[in-house]
């Protein structure tokens, strides 16, 4: 593909379409380097199967990607300069904290030392350090998924990808949690890709909001272009933009 840009995340015609069903159907987008996108819309409309294409954990049927100016279309995900952080966590039960962070750079075969000062690095900017010793089992709903975002931090990554990390917290823990993960924005400057159903979560959070609706792109821009100025009646109605 033509290279469009140096930084940042470039769809291009990405389609994804699962045993011959089309659920993307051609998506073009650039995400400017360092800034902080929601893929917004209701469930079933491709969320996850584009932040899966992005992270490699899916194939796509056609089109290409490119992360920092690099085509990343046929890589594995860890050669992306990616980390996911998912709505289950998935954090290993029988290990503490400080070995669920440890992980994944242990089987990349990262020297000790580094590993112990990225744990405590990312321990330090999550606040979890009085947490290392414990299992996730001993962890509340808030405690783990920050476990599960300081198992992304320490991997650092380019690009930080978050499929509705707090839709299981209740809904006090998602307020808090939505200000960590913009403060978390602001200390790491780095792109952040943050899927979404709840438009509260994507007004507040984005740079660009990009609202998505059976496997298409309805609209994208910032919150407040899409809250003012709505494509259509479907995003009028789903962000809530008054009449
Ligand atoms: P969202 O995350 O927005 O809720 P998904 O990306 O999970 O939506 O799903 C988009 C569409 O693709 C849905 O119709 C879903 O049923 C379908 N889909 C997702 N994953 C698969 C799969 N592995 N096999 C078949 N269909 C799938
Ligand atoms: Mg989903």
């Amino acid at each position: 593909m033509i290279k469009l840009a140096d930084t940042g995340v470039v769809l291009a015609g990405v389609r994804k379409s699962f045993a011959g069903l089309d659920v993307i159907h051609g998506i073009d987008l650039e995400i400017a380097e360092g800034s902080f996108v929601v893929f917004v819309g209701p469930s079933g409309c491709g969320k996850s199967t584009l932040l899966r294409m992005i992270a490699g954990l899916e194939e796509v049927t056609d089109g290409e990607i490119e992360i920092k100016g690099r085509n990343v279309t046929d890589l594995d995900p860890s050669e992306r300069g990616i980390a996911m952080v998912f709505q289950s966590y998935a954090l290993y039960p029988h290990m503490n904290v400080r070995e669920n962070l440890a992980f994944g750079l242990k089987m990349a075969k990262t020297a000790a030392a580094e590993i112990e000062a990225r744990v405590m690095a990312a321990s330090a900017i999550l606040k979890i350090e009085h947490l290392l010793d414990r299992k996730p089992g001993q962890l509340s709903g808030g405690q783990r998924q920050r476990v599960a975002i300081g198992r992304a931090i320490v991997r650092k990554p380019h690009v930080f990808l978050f499929d509705e990390p707090l839709s299981n917290l209740d809904a006090e823990l998602r307020v808090s949690m939505r200000i960590e993960i913009a403060r978390l924005h602001r200390e790491l400057a780095n792109t952040m890709i943050y899927v979404t159903h709840d438009q509260t979560e994507a007004m507040t959070l984005a740079d660009k909001i990009v609202v998505l609706r059976d496997g298409r792109i309805e609209q994208s821009g910032t919150p407040r272009e899409v809250y003012e100025n709505p494509a259509n009646v479907f995003v009028a109605g789903f962000i809530g933009s008054p009449r």
